[in-house]
């Protein structure tokens, strides 16, 4: 991060064993922002399948709840995150796949907790008709939570993400995943070409989402999804600065490269 200037990093859960958040609070301070739920969820998941994810009366829930609580009263953390809900398509793992509705007893009641602390809650989805459906059930009837949307849904589809933007004023898009360097295999690349993931790369940004950056410039954010030891951070980082933020006017791309983050996720300098 000191190497190639970064401010903030996280809003997921601990990327790599032992799923603590506590060494990279340690480490980072206020440059952290903490948040719980994903390796719960992902535990859940494992143990119970959908199902669980969707039934709020687990033992599981009941104490990741009373932990959300706890570290939220205690200024830890900032929202939830990064909840797996929807990755039919996004993981390259066909055993972590999975779709829970957004809008079930088991996720509002993370819902509950954000509103009640106003935290975020960031949310991977793909852009699938149900989950867009639930996505929009659940911004309507939690206008105070910023809901940040990974990777955009997924979405190759402009015009949906316009709409969505234009008719809830608390939902935000995260662009990690979109950029042309985290689809390096020939398999990878060709899967992400044909779903219209990539949306920039070393130099160039798709004018479709030039322009709609442009026209909602408070309502993006960058990321880099290094999920996994072999993503090249500098390599994303180029392409963010460069692909990206270069090819946006000055006013939006100071609010995508952090001004939307500290605005949203209440970050301090
Ligand atoms: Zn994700």
């Amino acid at each position: 991060m000191k190497e190639l200037n970064i401010g903030w990093s996280g809003a997921v859960g601990a990327p790599y064993g032992p799923w603590d958040i506590q060494p990279y609070i340690q480490l980072l301070g206020k440059r952290y922002i903490a948040t719980t739920g994903q390796t719960q969820l992902h535990d859940i998941y494992r143990s119970k399948g959908v199902r669980g994810i969707e039934d709020p009366q687990t033992p599981e829930y009941k104490s990741l709840l009373e932990e959300a609580n706890r570290l939220f009263e205690a200024g830890v953390i900032k929202g939830f995150g990064e909840l797996i809900l929807n990755n039919e398509h996004s993981n390259p793992v066909p055993s972590f796949r999975r779709r829970a509705r957004l809008d079930s007893p088991g996720v509002l009641q993370l819902f509950d907790v954000a509103k009640r602390w106003e935290g975020f809650v960031h949310i991977h989805a793909e852009d699938h008709p149900e989950s867009v459906k639930e996505t929009e059930k659940v911004a309507s009837a939690y206008p105070t939570v910023p809901i940040i949307l990974a990777h955009c849904m997924f979405s190759a589809n402009t015009t949906l993400i316009d709409r969505l933007l234009t008719q809830h004023p608390n939902l935000y898009c995260e662009m990690s995943a979109r950029n042309e360097s985290m689809y390096e295999t020939t398999v990878a690349r060709r899967l992400a070409d044909q779903s219209g993931w990539i949306v920039f790369d070393n130099q160039s940004l798709r004018p479709d989402w030039k322009a709609l950056i442009e026209k909602h410039p408070t309502r993006f954010m960058v990321g880099t999804d290094t999920f996994n030891a072999w993503v090249d951070v500098r390599k994303a980082v180029r392409q963010i600065r460069f692909g990206l933020l270069q090819n946006l006017s000055p006013e939006t791309a100071r609010l995508v490269a952090s001004g939307n983050a500290i605005r949203v996720m209440r970050l301090e300098p």
